[in-house]
């Protein structure tokens, strides 16, 4: 069985940046495809986990004040003014956070859910989603 997440994990796969933040349990990276903000970040178990209920009980503590890191990296370092933290799995069974950034320019169609539904020509240039990963993983490197 392939899994994206699980190649990410062990390197068979890198996503745009490489892995930002690393923990025993955890590994956070960029979205693996195009984005419409700036520094939207996946957190996930290093462990293939299918859903939440399959996460250990360390796991699960542990998640918390990652995804709260992560959230609070988004605001200083990229002005987030607010943060979303999805978890769907409709499409990769491997447990996983998507921390979204909003920012004060975000247009209305991008807040909440409607970030997912964003159509090519409103990503942003790969330079913008590199150097936003960049700043993330030098924050999140300090904290
Ligand atoms: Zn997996």
């Amino acid at each position: 069985m392939t899994c994206l997440e699980c190649d990410v994990v062990r390197g068979a796969k890198t996503p745009p940046g490489g892995l930002i933040l690393e923990t025993p349990l955890f590994v956070a990276h960029g979205l693996v495809g195009g984005t419409p903000l700036a520094g939207w970040v996946v957190l996930a178990p290093r462990r293939h986990a299918g859903w939440w209920w399959e996460l250990s009980d360390e796991e699960a503590s542990a998640l918390g004040p990652l995804a709260k890191r992560i959230l609070l990296a988004q605001r200083r370092a990229l002005g987030a003014v607010h943060g979303y933290a999805f978890a769907i799995g409709d499409v990769l069974h491997h447990m996983h956070l998507h921390l979204v950034p909003r920012f004060p320019e975000t247009e209305k169609a991008l807040w909440g859910r409607g970030a997912f539904d964003s159509k090519p020509e409103q990503h942003l240039s790969e330079d913008r989603v590199l150097g936003a990963l960049r700043s993330l993983a030098v924050l999140l490197g300090e904290s």
